[in-house]
């Protein structure tokens, strides 16, 4: 199942995929890359152990190994027979990120910047709760969507994340939790790129860590993020899963969230709008919807009272953001009592709402901050 050519060619062909540049590799010869173990669900490894004359049963000692243990090297999976182990070794990798920076804030937020294999690097964040560990996980290297209030975007899209590579951001921070005790309790798909702009990817990847033999974390302790791809809206719905859904919204009206997102020209307010009510519908869950507030863009109350009219009736929820700065943006974050009053007049009108609290915001980690691109120049 897993062909050393085929893989490689897929990697390639990510990379040319990726708009400007062809990938200056971290090593000059072409890197021997195989497949992440991590990239595959209990039957397809059971497959694969069929095809290699072993048997199925192995795959769940092996998940045992991967997701329990959490070891580092095939080598310590000692329950497997040397051949078996050898096998592994040949066909799969176990280590495809590599950890360049692990940067703590006051708040105990971690930011992760990792190395891919073909030299680019990518930002995992580690958020710590009241009610649990948070991981913000990255799917794609950069992002092509352009909001133009976000860091990740700044320099377009260079290549879709492998579900692998996805899993493995969530394996090593919980490696990192492992050395004071603790677990990886909650997922927020909402780091670098567009998860639905990735979607196969995303779905392998929310099926290893949702599965008993995975890493086990609840659906329900899992949400996913999109600015809006509309198809893959119903597409999401019709899995019927119960992992919490929310949909960047950032302005009530066409035009103005056209001017905050790009992504709005191609799939409409209206359209948006529609999608959302038949996910509602479809699975009988509410949205969220994030609101970033930027000073004079979309903040006045007269805004929120369109905000309201909006999404009156739908089974939702507002999530405020004050917005984050960003370098290469001019936007200003709302001031506090212009938040409180955008907040009270939702209130007023029977809305869900709360203001999201910022966390790692010194080390550049809050929502939108996260770039990437810009890193990955820097450390190639
Ligand atoms: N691409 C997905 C998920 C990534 S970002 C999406 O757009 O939903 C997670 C949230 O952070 C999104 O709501 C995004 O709009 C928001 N965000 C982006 N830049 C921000 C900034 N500078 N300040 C605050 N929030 C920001």
């Amino acid at each position: 199942m897993v062909d050393q050519e085929k893989f490689n060619e897929r990697i390639n062909d990510l990379v040319d995929e990726a708009e400007d540049k062809p990938v200056r590799r971290a090593k000059k010869e072409k890197p021997s890359l195989k497949e992440s173990v991590y990239s595959l669900q209990p039957k397809q490894l059971e497959e694969w152990l069929k095809e290699n004359g072993e048997k199925p049963f192995r795959a769940a000692q092996i998940f045992d190994w991967l997701y329990n243990k959490r070891v580092k090297t095939f080598e310590e999976m000692s329950n497997l027979s040397k051949g078996l182990r050898e096998k592994l070794e040949a066909s799969f990798s176990l280590t495809t990120l590599s950890t360049i920076i692990k940067q703590e804030s006051k708040d105990g937020t971690i930011k992760f910047l990792f190395q891919l294999q073909d030299g680019y690097s990518i930002e995992t964040v580690l958020m710590r709760h009241e009610y649990g560990n948070s991981v913000c996980v990255t799917t794609q290297v950069g992002c092509r969507i352009g909001c133009t209030f976000c860091a990740s975007t700044l320099g377009g899209l260079k290549r879709h994340l492998l579900a692998g590579e996805i899993v493995e951001q969530v394996v090593k921070v919980q490696q990192t939790l492992d050395e004071v005790g603790e677990r990886v309790s909650h997922i927020v798909i909402m780091g670098i790129g567009e998860p639905f702009d990735n979607y196969d990817a995303m779905m392998n990847f929310l099926k290893v860590i949702n599965h008993e033999k995975g890493l086990n974390i609840g659906a329900r302790h899992i949400t996913v993020s999109t600015s809006g791809i509309v198809p893959k809206i119903y597409q999401f719905a019709d899995e019927q899963l119960q992992i919490n859904f929310a949909v960047s919204l950032h302005a009530p009206n066409q035009e103005d969230r056209q001017k905050l997102m790009p992504i709005a020209r191609a799939y409409k307010l209206d359209e948006l709008m529609e999608a959302v009510q038949y996910y509602t519908k479809k699975t009988g869950r509410r949205v969220t919807f994030e609101y970033g507030l930027m000073s004079g863009e979309n903040d006045s109350v007269e805004i929120a009272e369109e905000l309201s009219a909006l999404i009156k009736g739908i089974k939702c929820h507002v999530n405020l953001i004050p917005v984050n700065y960003v370098p290469e943006r001019d936007y200003v974050r709302t001031s506090r009592s212009q938040i409180f009053a955008f907040e009270k007049t939702l209130k007023k009108n029977g809305i869900n709402v709360t203001i999201r609290r910022e966390q790692g915001a010194d080390i550049a980690a809050a929502c939108g901050q996260l770039r990437a691109q810009e890193r990955s120049e820097e450390t190639r």
